[in-house]
């Protein structure tokens, strides 16, 4: 075990009371008046720091809709980045053209012209290998994948953990694998892309025992997940199930 991974381990602080979550991007519709395009980013307040979880494919669209949301660019004060594809990056240089000065996170594995272009925004990138915390309550996973590399985003909340991928190429179990193996806490909500378009209704029933054995207790599938992978865990979670899209606002204190 490395020291990042101890660390993680045994959290000395309290989890984060009342965590919000607003999808800004999404091919999923949710919320009227909001733009659906191919892609998936959201909005993370309430911990220490606000994050922007990637971006999006398209900057103006992501605009657009944090306009709609009233969430100020301006308050964004981290972005991670989820992984290399342009429907998680699209949006990055618009958004850095409103908010030059963020630091951003992202994996190791990205292309050097790629940090580079990041930087000459003024942004201050950070790149993940191993599982790190990224403030208080906030952990990555690390770039997990093997041709994909990829890291989802862990926020320590005081009812459990909440995961958000962003299409979950390493596979959806194996990242809650390495979450509940990271940070030992119940998993409160995984919400994201799970990446299940094309998997057939047995691959799907069998991710959906995996999470319940798990204890997985919510889920908020959306962007690449699927229609048909979608109705199958709203059937297997019940009100359990937390709809997603553009717009949507999920709220650990309406968990219970
Ligand atoms: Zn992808
Ligand atoms: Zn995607």
């Amino acid at each position: 075990m490395n020291e990042e991974t101890k660390a993680i381990s045994a959290p000395e602080v309290n989890g984060v009371n009342d965590l919000t979550i607003t999808v800004v991007y999404d091919n999923n519709p949710y919320k009227q008046g909001l733009e659906t395009a191919w892609g998936f980013a959201c909005l993370i307040t309430g911990a220490e720091k606000t994050i922007l979880f990637d971006t999006g494919g398209d900057g103006q669209i992501l605009l657009n809709n944090m306009e709609k949301l009233a969430v100020e660019a301006n308050s964004v004060e981290l972005v991670v980045l989820s992984h290399i594809h342009g429907d998680h990056t699209g949006g990055l240089g618009s958004f850095l053209e409103k908010k030059p000065g963020v630091t951003i996170y992202l994996p190791k594995s990205f292309p050097i012209k790629f940090k580079q272009s990041m930087k000459g925004y003024g942004a201050k990138v950070i790149e993940v290998e191993q599982p790190l915390e990224i403030c208080e309550n906030v952990y990555s996973t690390g770039q997990l994948g093997i041709l994909i590399k990829e890291q989802s985003l862990i926020v320590r909340t005081n009812k459990g953990l909440v995961v958000i991928t962003g299409c979950a190429h390493p596979g959806i179990v194996k990242i809650v694998n390495t979450v509940k193996n990271l940070v030992k806490d119940d998993i409160l909500l995984v919400m994201g892309g799970f990446h299940l378009e094309w998997a057939t209704k047995g691959k799907v029933e069998k991710i959906i025992s995996a999470f319940k054995k798990s204890n997985v207790r919510y889920v908020g599938p959306c962007h690449c997940t699927g229609d048909k992978a979608r109705a199958l865990f709203e059937k297997h979670f019940g009100k359990n199930y937390v709809k997603s899209g553009a717009g949507k606002v999920i709220r650990t204190a309406d968990l219970e």
